[in-house]
């Protein structure tokens, strides 16, 4: 996988953006190089993340969100944390919470 390393100037003019909105704290400098890219690239930004979808917006970057991409044929599985019992609808290899193992099954 090629690593594109965006230009300071838009790292910069990111931080800007996230300063205006407030969500500079929550954006690490990975999530700032992964904007300032989207923005330079003309990319669409693929995320979950609120903070960073919050920035993508200021700057007219396109957002796809994971959580409701396909969200119809994923509505068939739940995920249960071995070790808590919480169940996700998302197929993280560990539970968030606990840090045990998911198993897949039917709501
Ligand atoms: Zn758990």
């Amino acid at each position: 996988m090629r690593v594109h390393i965006p230009d300071p100037e838009s790292v910069d003019r990111v931080d800007r953006a996230a300063g205006e909105t407030g969500d500079a704290d929550a954006l690490s400098r990975t999530d700032r190089r992964l904007l300032a890219t989207a923005f330079e690239l003309d990319a669409t930004l693929v995320t979950d993340d609120y903070a960073m979808q919050n920035v993508a917006e200021s700057l007219d970057v396109g957002v796809d969100v994971i959580a409701q991409d396909g969200i119809d044929e994923r509505r068939d599985w739940n995920f249960q944390c071995q070790g808590c019992g919480r169940t996700f609808d998302d197929n993280d290899d560990r539970c968030r919470i606990c840090g045990s193992d998911l198993e897949r099954k039917r709501p």
